[in-house]
């Protein structure tokens, strides 16, 4: 019998994870013709997730996991849920059912029948967003697009299903500043898009701010394009273009009409401007270093501090 795991990060989940149980054991006995593995990674949460996942995983074998030393991250957590699954199939889903499990029949379905190398989805609408957010979020996929080059997907949810195959590829792009969408956007592969509304999560509140949105949205810039650091020489030479026509410009002008001393304040406007810019861009090269930096020093991108094995052993 082919195997599926279903990963899921969970940060200060105390509350949604019963529900979220549940919900999975009644997707688990619809999937008669899988066994199925659920991997819970505590992704070093502050309150009582590690116990109640403990609680279930003593209770059920299929139920395995992965705690973490600390808070590394959704993507680190995913990635290390990843590393630890065992199934021909791989999914991930958050643990708050904003994902429907009972959707998971129907991605398998799609892989199994149809030949898709993995089944994903995204919000049909941005409902429930604020307007702000949602014109930011719709160009920001437009510009990262363009960029990129790749296909990576507006409004993207991280809840899908891949192959072996796939997961494979996904976990071979082992750097340490991570962006999901954009390696399975790099890697490939056959993608079927299931689309659905957003929902409220279960219990729990969103670990997410508008902010922690913003810095994640430059992350994947920088991650899968060099483009800001192209722009720069392209403003470089357009600037240097200006800066000659200006000169002409005034060589002819003082030749002409003699040399009156003026236009410092427009003087001190473009020393101002170029400076900006200069430091603008210093700041991008600065952005690209320090990921360099630390792609270099090979860190870990995870620790475990326990898994299920640790479970049995006391
Ligand atoms: N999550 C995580 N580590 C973090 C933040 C979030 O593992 O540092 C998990 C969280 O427990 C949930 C999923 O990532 O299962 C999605 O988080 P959340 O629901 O807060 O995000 P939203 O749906 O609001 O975008
Ligand atoms: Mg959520």
């Amino acid at each position: 019998m082919k195997k599926l795991s279903v990963v899921v990060p969970c940060y200060n989940e105390e509350k949604a994870l019963p529900y979220f149980y549940n919900e999975i054991k009644k997707v688990e006995k619809k999937l008669k013709e899988y066994d199925l593995e659920i991997i819970f990674v505590n992704d070093g949460s502050k309150d009582n997730t590690l116990e109640v996942i403990k609680d279930i995983a003593k209770k059920d074998k299929i139920v395995r996991y992965v705690s973490l030393s600390r808070n590394f991250g959704k993507e680190a957590a995913m990635y290390a849920g990843f590393k630890n699954a065992t199934g021909d199939y791989i999914g991930v889903m958050d643990a708050d059912l904003q994902d429907p499990p009972e959707l998971l029949i129907d991605m398998l379905k799609y892989i199994k029948e149809e030949g898709y190398d993995s089944v994903a989805t995204r919000r049909k609408t941005r409902k429930g967003e604020s307007f702000f957010k949602s014109i930011f979020s719709k160009m920001y996929y437009k510009l990262i697009k363009i960029i990129t080059k790749l296909d990576i997907v507006d409004g993207a949810r991280n809840y899908r299903v891949m192959t072996r195959q796939m997961l494979n590829s996904v976990l071979e792009m082992a750097e340490y500043n991570r962006y999901l969408n954009g390696i399975y956007a790099y890697v490939g592969y056959n993608t079927k898009w299931l689309e659905y509304d957003n929902k409220e999560r279960v219990a729990g509140k969103t670990k997410f701010s508008f902010f922690k949105c913003v810095n994640y949205a430059l992350e994947a810039i920088t991650s899968f394009s060099s483009f800001p650091l192209r722009l720069s020489a392209m403003l470089g030479i357009l600037f240097c273009f200006i800066s000659f026509i200006f000169i002409i410009f005034i060589i002819i002008k003082t030749l002409v009409f003699g040399d009156p001393t003026s236009g410092w304040p427009s003087m001190v406007c473009i020393i101002v401007f170029v400076a900006g810019i200069q430091l603008f861009f210093l700041g991008i090269i600065g952005e690209y270093l320090s990921k360099t930096y630390l792609e270099t020093k090979k860190r870990p991108i995870y620790v475990i501090k326990e898994t299920e094995k640790d479970l049995k052993n006391n």
